[in-house]
């Protein structure tokens, strides 16, 4: 379910764009660059497909989907901050 006031849902339900496509995206987790004028470079937006304010919310399907999410994607940063 999205809330309409949150900042995240807005971007899943349409309203305001990340910069560039969606990087991955699984049953659970987005992963995207962040909304200007926070972009940053090697940072990247790791969120949840549904409306959350707090980690003990995650199902648990969902909480062992994020950690191999977090380490593919660190590693993605560290393998572009190579080259
Ligand atoms: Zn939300």
């Amino acid at each position: 379910m999205l809330k309409e006031e949150c900042l995240a849902c807005s971007v899943l339900a349409g309203k305001l764009q990340a910069p560039g496509d969606t990087i991955y995206e699984d049953d659970y987790w987005i992963v995207e660059h962040s909304l200007s004028p926070v972009l940053v470079s090697n940072y990247l937006i790791i969120k949840l497909k549904r409306h959350c304010e707090h980690l003990a919310e995650l199902t648990p399907a969902g909480a062992t989907a994020l950690g191999e999410i977090v380490q593919k994607t660190c590693l993605a940063l560290s393998l572009c901050s190579l080259g």
